[in-house]
């Protein structure tokens, strides 16, 4: 697959990417790996979609938590 654009400049981005949650960071890895210079576009403030996080008093939180039980064997 040749993602490259024969009539883009080399120093503007040959792709837009919308969204920068975990999707978006993964397109925009492959398509630089495949020499394409990607654009991401993220309508919140601060990229990371669901897996982002907020600040509280200096730290940073996770915006959902995530819970492991003691029977998720298969995790450990
Ligand atoms: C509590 C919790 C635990 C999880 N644990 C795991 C786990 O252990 N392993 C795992 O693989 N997955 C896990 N997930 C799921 C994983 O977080 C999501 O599947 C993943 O983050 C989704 O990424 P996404 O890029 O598809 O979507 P999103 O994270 O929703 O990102 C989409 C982004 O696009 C932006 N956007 C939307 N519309 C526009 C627009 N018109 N213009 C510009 N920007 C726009 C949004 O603001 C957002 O930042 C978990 C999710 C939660 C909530």
């Amino acid at each position: 697959m040749n993602l490259n654009t024969t009539n883009a400049s080399a120093d503007r981005p040959h792709a837009v990417i919308i969204g920068g949650g975990f999707a978006g960071a993964g397109a925009a890895w492959e398509l630089t790996r495949h020499g394409v210079k990607p654009i991401c576009l993220e309508a919140e403030r601060r990229s990371g979609g669901l897996a982002g996080s907020f600040e509280v008093n200096g730290e940073r939180l996770e915006k959902f938590y995530h819970h492991w039980f003691t029977n998720d064997a298969h995790v450990g």
